[in-house]
């Protein structure tokens, strides 16, 4: 019988989990009660490892043509310029950008494509109750708009209900942390203004910060922290509006046509993501400050690393230890992730709001790290989660490094020219279901190009690409012959010197 799968909730995350497992040929059952997708301002910006995994779910092309991209961030300290992110230093990676696309019309081209595979969202439909026994999960679904209920059984539940997860609360699943003081507004629209298009700009103020994000077809994002006083009766458009002007050095006026919304923010994390049938992703999982705008593209490689794993273990190709250890695996990982993500977005917040001396301080910081480059080697990378590594669990080998490979960390997107016309991307070798095994010789066939082979491993069972040639030798920083064993999810399981990784390193 084919596995059941459940996935509540249609935001960005429910979407990525049941569109990775709809690739794998597994079906999904997805609800949301929302009678529709919504179209108020959330998530507006897309970094690049998102957009590695929307490529490998095929919509990357799509956002990347519907969406705007931003090439730096300017901090702005009281009116004066103190430093500026760009992506100039990011490398091996094909996007090099930040993509801003408002949320809505990211989730209209994953809604796109869960339907190009057959997938449909039941709306109108909430998740009102769950039960979870050893090998069943038994749901409460209340049609909203027939206002009936009825209970259904799935082999596997993704809660991807966002922040007030009933998943989450129906397993009883504690959600801890804390939530800011701040009340922040914003408002997407059109605006008149020479801030100029290509970058978003931070403008911390005594009296609150202004954050101004470019978006496609010359709208803006407009998102600033709640002024102390907002007179009665004022709508919230004016609201933003006024303090836009009074801490942007900038003219800024806002034309006809803006949505604003007014929203609190929360530092908090489930206290686990994983429970015999069950996982959160998203949201649900985490809450934190959109500062660093982590939000979306968290959720998305919650339900990307998920989707391979849990695929497996539907497919059969894990016993029942492995699968096991698989989603263990899984949580850790998620958890090193959310933990990063909660601290960094928390110091940024923070820094928004300083004043004084520790003003001062900030803003000598981000001088001396943008005058030593140390934002954009070091910040940028991290805030794009295109340096991604984690720490081994138990039994699993420390990392190794070998060139620009590193075991338990990211897959370089490294290009390798393997033909006249241009080169190949490493992860264009990615399967979407099963680790691959992948060989570099760069002693082997002479010439500018790399020669691509694919084969079978009889005794590991996994997908072999040889790549010999020696223009691996100054791309991946190698000098012999080195095979790494690669995630689906883009992750280096391990890497060695030949001969192979060893079968229990495979399974890392
Ligand atoms: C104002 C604002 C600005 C933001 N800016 C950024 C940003 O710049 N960058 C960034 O990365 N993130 C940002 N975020 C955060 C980002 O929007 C979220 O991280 C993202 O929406 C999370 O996606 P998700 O799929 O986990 O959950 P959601 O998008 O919240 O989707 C959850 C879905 O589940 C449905 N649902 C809920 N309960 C049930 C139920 N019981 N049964 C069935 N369906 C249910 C809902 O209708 C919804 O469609 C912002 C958020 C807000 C509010």
């Amino acid at each position: 019988m084919s596995p059941r799968i459940l996935v509540v909730g249609a935001g960005p995350a429910g979407l990525t989990a049941a569109i990775s497992l709809r690739l794998q040929g597994l079906p999904v059952t997805v609800i949301d009660k929302a009678a529709g997708p919504h179209t108020h301002p959330k998530a507006v910006v897309l970094w690049p490892r998102a957009l590695e995994i929307f490529e490998r779910i095929g919509v990357a092309d799509e956002l990347v043509s519907a969406g705007h991209q931003l090439t730096g961030q300017h901090y702005h300290s009281n009116g004066t310029r103190i430093a500026t992110m760009t992506f100039r230093r990011l490398r091996h990676t094909k996007y090099r950008y930040a993509l801003a696309i408002p949320q809505h019309a990211t989730e209209r081209v994953l809604r796109k494509r869960f339907a190009e595979l057959d997938g449909s969202i039941r709306t109108h439909t909430e998740l009102t109750a769950l039960r979870i026994d050893a090998d069943v999960v038994t749901t409460t679904l209340t049609d909203l708009g027939a206002g009936t209920e009825q209970e259904e059984c799935y082999d596997w539940v993704i809660g991807a209900d966002g922040v007030h997860s009933a998943v989450r609360t129906a397993a009883g699943i504690e959600f801890t942390g804390q939530t800011y003081e701040q009340t922040f507004l914003l408002s997407d629209g059109p605006c008149a203004t020479d801030l100029a298009t290509d970058s978003a700009h931070y403008f911390m103020t005594d009296t609150g910060v202004l954050v101004m994000v470019p978006l496609p077809d010359k709208q803006w994002r407009a998102f600033i922290s709640a002024p102390r006083a907002i007179p009665e009766g004022e709508p919230l458009v004016d609201t933003v509006a006024r303090v836009v002007s009074q801490r942007s050095p900038v003219p800024v006026r806002f034309l006809d046509g803006h949505v604003a919304g007014r929203f609190r923010i929360h530092r908090k994390a489930a206290e686990r993501v994983w429970q015999d049938r069950l996982f959160l992703v998203g949201d649900a999982a985490h809450a934190h400050s959109p500062a660093g705008a982590q939000g979306i593209n968290t959720g998305v490689e919650d339900a990307s690393s998920l989707a391979w794993r849990l695929g497996g273990v539907c497919r059969g190709s894990a016993s029942a230890a492995d699968s096991g250890r698989a989603f263990a695996q899984w949580a850790d990982e998620r958890h090193q992730v959310v933990e990063n993500v909660l601290r960094d977005t928390d110091l940024q917040t923070r820094l928004w709001g300083v004043r004084g001396l520790r003003r001062r301080l900030r803003d000598a910081v981000l001088y001396g790290a943008e005058r030593t480059s140390l934002l954009d080697r070091v910040v940028i990378p991290r805030q794009t989660q295109i340096v991604q590594r984690y720490k081994p669990g138990p039994g699993q080998s420390r990392p190794k490094t070998i060139g620009v490979l590193r075991s338990h960390a990211r897959l370089p997107n490294v290009e390798i020219p393997t033909g006249a016309a241009g080169g190949t991307y490493l992860h264009d070798f990615l399967s979407l279901t099963e680790p691959v095994s992948i060989e570099f010789d760069p002693a082997g066939t002479p010439g500018r190009h790399t020669d691509v082979q694919r084969s079978d491993a009889q005794e590991s069972g996994l997908d072999v690409v040889s790549l010999t040639g020696p223009a691996l030798r100054s791309a991946l920083g190698i000098s012999r012959r080195v095979t790494c064993v690669v995630r689906p999810d883009g992750i280096v399981a391990a890497v060695a010197p030949n001969p192979a990784p060893s079968k229990r390193e495979n399974n890392a």
